[in-house]
């Protein structure tokens, strides 16, 4: 894992970048049938808008791949908010949860020191979607995705860069998204003003915070 997480690392080319929330439209236009979707959920105030609007496209699994928050006590704060959430949600909606990984802080170091939004974050969207995408392919589900780009301090280019690398012919396909262009950030803001759910201050790994 750590390879291709570190292949994933290169500097996506600005010239293939595209307008992802264009690419997203097109890929739900075309679905001729509501297809198993397993998607990435840093937290519950993050997934307001975006399980809101999925669960009308796909049958959704969240999966909750987060070893990035630290401690692990704030990991499970945020796990149980956004349980909290599925529980206003009308819909059958499974949750996944991978163990945590104790040792994920370490596979982050060599940026520590970095600004948020560049490689450390980079890595970490690696980790999480390799380990999403190798879970929605061991268990047959048609799309992966991450709720990630809904935030303005998450790099969407990179986000679905790293999703379309990770997706192959036979495996699941990335669901291309760009929530934030839907005004996703904003929409998560006034719900959340309703619904209360608990919201961090910081991102999540040690060095965020
Ligand atoms: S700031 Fe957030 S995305 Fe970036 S490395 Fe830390 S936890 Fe991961």
């Amino acid at each position: 894992m750590k390879n291709i997480a570190s292949s994933l690392l290169a500097t996506p080319c600005l010239s293939t970048m595209n307008n992802y929330f264009k690419v997203h439209q097109k890929q739900i236009q075309e679905l001729s049938y509501r297809p198993r979707l397993l998607l990435h959920v840093c937290c519950g105030p993050c997934s307001l808008y975006p399980l809101y609007y999925l669960k009308k496209y796909f049958r959704i699994t969240i999966y909750y791949t987060n070893s990035n928050i630290y401690p692990l006590e704030e990991y499970d704060h945020r796990l149980k908010e956004l349980e909290r959430y599925l529980q206003m949600l009308d819909a059958p909606i499974e949750l996944i949860i991978p163990s945590y990984d104790r040792d994920y802080q370490k596979k982050l170091a060599a940026y520590a020191f970095e600004k948020e939004g560049f490689r450390r974050c980079v890595k970490c969207y690696s980790y999480r979607l390799l380990d999403a995408y190798d879970y929605a392919r061991k268990h047959d589900f048609a799309y992966f995705s991450t709720i990630m780009s809904v935030s303005r301090h998450k790099n969407s280019n990179y986000l679905n860069y790293i999703g379309a690398k990770l997706s192959k012919a036979d495996g699941p396909k990335f669901l291309f998204a760009d929530f934030k262009k839907a005004n996703g950030e904003v929409i998560n803001k006034k719900c959340n003003q309703i619904i209360d759910l608990y919201e961090q201050d910081y991102c999540g790994c040690l060095y965020s915070k």
